[in-house]
């Protein structure tokens, strides 16, 4: 619904004219505009701002739509004694930092508890703490009659269009029966089905005899989770939601093989959406090879590959093959006993905290390497980081666009600013960056949530103020 600018007049404080001689871009066009933000919304794009309570130049610099980091892991129950990096306050805050206004992290708990209550008691984490708008992924993890009867449905129905179930890690993952009743569940109340592809029981298998053979440290990590298990895994899920007949959303595909199975699905019908991540773009195996037991800080699941695969993982972003660009945000301390040096992990791979910090990382990284390197142009940008992730996650067009009617949630880039990733500079929670030592060209410099700057000139300048995004469907 349009807004005037009688309104702006009437709360001068919540109205900024966001842009003058910017270039805005969509998922579908670049053009030059001022924008005018009404309240919370976008109310105006081009022609004069009069009565603008504030203005903000943005000459030179490029104004999109706020990041939608669609996948990301905040203080979320993993296990006894590990403890994550983040809370809502210190990601969200990260996230801002980084351009984003929307985070989605999931609600995960133990099997055998009421998935009700926890979903309950993790929002209520995000309550006044989160600098960002959240939105909630529910992670499945136990088909049992019960949850599946009644749990589910209601909370699919209530809450959530998108459920993740994982076929990895031996406390959460689930047989295919469980996965066909899931996503059957799924298909019944509309929602789509997120997957996290790797063999288990592969993985399990390597590692033990990795294990055997005294090959305990952080490299043996990539090597027990080869491409072979995600490609299989990959081709599996596509398999059972084809049977089924549900949408999927494959996440952080790492490697050629998984994408050529991606590539093939959509010729059988299946409604896909794939997704992949910074690290599979600038990390690799090798990483993990570092010295004194520093490989810990890349580890992560499906992990880094080799440079060959960096350059396979470009398809999906550069030729519409993937919708999504997400963080997979996960943090864990290095130098934390609860973290990744902690005992158990020090004396074996099996045991280092799973998962990588990255959530203000996630957009000035694929800014330099996509948009600055010419892989990718704005639009596809804004559509990878932004708009599609709105789509998937059923909050477009409230999010995820710069149009007269949706929430103003802005971020102004300036394209000339050139930095080195240093974790000293950044503001989540943990204590390193996997970036460490990375050149960036371009970094925001205004983030604007529902029309009030969040981020100005590089400092937080507004109290946490994030609110739930509904979800549409
Ligand atoms: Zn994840």
């Amino acid at each position: 619904m349009p807004f005037d600018l009688a309104n702006a007049n009437a709360n001068a404080n919540a109205n900024a004219n966001a842009n003058a001689n910017g270039t805005v871009a969509t998922a579908a066009d670049v053009f030059k505009a001022d924008i005018g933000i009404a309240d919370v919304r976008i109310a105006q794009i081009g022609g004069t701002m009069e009565g603008a309570g504030r203005r903000i130049d943005a000459s030179g610099r490029y104004v999109l739509p706020g990041g939608i980091d669609s996948h990301v892991h905040i203080a979320q129950a993993s296990g006894p004694g590990i403890v994550m990096a983040d809370d809502f306050d210190s990601a969200t805050r990260a996230a801002a930092f980084g351009g984003n206004t929307t985070v989605m992290p999931f609600c995960l708990r133990e099997r055998g508890t009421s998935l009700a209550a926890a979903f309950r008691d993790y929002r209520a984490l995000a309550d006044g703490a989160s600098h960002t708008d959240p939105g909630f992924h529910l992670n499945f993890t136990d088909p049992t009659p019960q949850v599946l009867g009644q749990e589910r449905p209601a909370l699919i129905a209530e809450e959530n269009r998108l459920v993740k179930v994982l076929m990895t890690y031996e406390a959460m993952r689930m047989d295919d029966a469980g996965i066909l009743a899931t996503t059957d569940v799924a298909r019944r109340h509309g929602a789509k089905v997120m997957v996290h592809c790797e063999n288990e029981d592969v993985i399990a298998f390597l590692s033990e005899r990795a294990a055997g053979a005294d090959d305990v440290a952080p490299r043996a990590h990539a090597t027990t989770r080869p491409v072979a298990a995600e490609r299989e895994a990959t081709h599996r899920a596509l398999t059972l939601a084809e049977v089924v007949d549900v949408p999927i959303v494959i996440v952080h595909v790492s490697n050629g093989t998984a994408i050529d199975q991606i590539a093939r699905a959509p010729a059988r019908g299946l409604d896909i959406t794939a997704e992949t991540c910074p690290q599979y773009l600038v990390l690799q195996a090798d990483d993990l090879s570092r010295d004194n037991w520093e490989g810990a800080k890349y580890v992560c699941s499906p992990p880094p590959r080799d440079a060959a695969e960096q350059e396979n993982c470009w398809r999906g972003p550069r030729s519409n093959l993937f919708d999504l660009f997400s963080s997979d945000h996960c943090p864990f301390r290095y130098e934390d006993v609860q973290g990744k040096r902690n005992p158990a992990g020090l004396r074996s791979f099996r045991h280092i905290r799973n998962g990588i910090p990255r959530i203000e990382t996630r957009l000035p990284i694929l800014v330099s390497e996509g948009v600055m390197k010419g892989r990718i142009d704005l639009p596809r940008f804004v559509a990878l980081t932004a708009t599609n992730n709105a789509k998937t996650c059923g909050m477009y067009p409230r999010k995820g666009t710069i149009a007269i009617g949706p929430d103003a949630d802005i971020a102004i880039w300036n394209p000339e600013i050139r930095r080195t990733i240093r974790h000293a500079d950044l503001h989540d929670a943990a204590d390193y960056t996997p970036y460490e030592g990375l050149e960036v060209a371009g970094w925001p410099e205004t983030v604007i949530l529902r029309g009030t700057p969040v981020i100005g000139d590089g400092r937080l300048v507004a109290k946490a103020a994030g609110r739930e995004v509904p979800r549409l469907g």
